[in-house]
């Protein structure tokens, strides 16, 4: 239902925490968050309030300077924590929000192909087959495009990949997603309020639109793999 995403150069996991916190007006069932340590992929995730993910964090602390998370509206798949976002691999982590129609179809191709799967989320099927196109040796932009392809229905995505700290691939689909700019790090998040405490430099991504962030900067594609220009644009949301 939210989501977040930031590559910096401080750690991560307060400040996705944080920006969490102002996409709780949206409501959720389940929230979580995943960074990059030491170049592996690392989650926390809990059912219910965002303390719930807070106390899990106290406990068994992320590091990491790059990450993304989510607060969960379930639609396919019981509100519990191991459907809770991110969901993927250990090559990729995927947070979504929206529906992916065709996800039965996805994952029956998917299953066939060797790709096990450990959510009934609709969501899971877009890190399955990410995960499938890193597996058959494209590159992690690559392959999160082929899989753009194939998605049908409304999404806003943001993704990691592991070995790759400074990288975030995000998609706009009938679901917003904002990319922020900030100073020496960047940001993704489903509105301009969650990125209010970072910076209120914003780029609106249109339908269809995908974008491939580092640390300093963006660029922005349409659907068909064109390169496009998005104004950043500053708001008027104060932190
Ligand atoms: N359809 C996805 C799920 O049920 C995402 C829901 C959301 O937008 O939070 O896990």
């Amino acid at each position: 239902c939210g989501i977040i995403g930031v590559i910096g150069t401080r750690p991560a996991a307060p400040r996705l925490l944080e920006a969490l916190g102002r996409l709780e007006y949206r409501g959720y069932d389940s929230a979580g968050i995943a960074t990059l340590v030491n170049g592996r992929i690392e989650r926390r995730r809990a059912e219910g309030k965002l303390g719930n993910l807070s106390a899990v964090l106290e406990r068994m602390p992320l590091s990491g300077t790059t990450g993304i998370g989510h607060t969960r509206w379930a639609t396919h798949g019981a509100p519990t924590e191991g459907n809770a976002h991110p969901h993927g691999t250990a090559r990729v982590s995927v947070v979504h929000n929206g529906i992916i129609e065709n996800h039965a179809e996805l994952r029956a191709e998917l299953e066939a192909a060797g790709q096990e799967f450990s959510t009934e989320t609709d969501t899971e099927t877009v890190a399955q087959l990410i995960d499938l196109n890193l597996r058959h040796g494209m590159d992690p932009v690559d392959a999160a495009s082929a899989a753009f392809r194939r998605l049908e229905g409304a999404y806003a995505l943001a993704m990691v990949f592991a070995g790759h700290a400074d990288l975030i691939v995000g998609a706009q689909h009938g679901a917003p997603l904002a990319v922020g700019f900030g100073e020496d790090e960047m940001f993704v998040g489903s509105d301009a309020l969650a990125l209010a405490p970072f910076t209120r430099r914003i780029a609106y991504m249109r339908d269809g639109d995908w974008t491939v962030i580092n640390r300093s900067s963006a660029r922005f594609l349409d659907a068909k793999g064109n390169h496009v220009a998005r104004d950043v644009k500053l708001t008027k949301l104060t932190g």
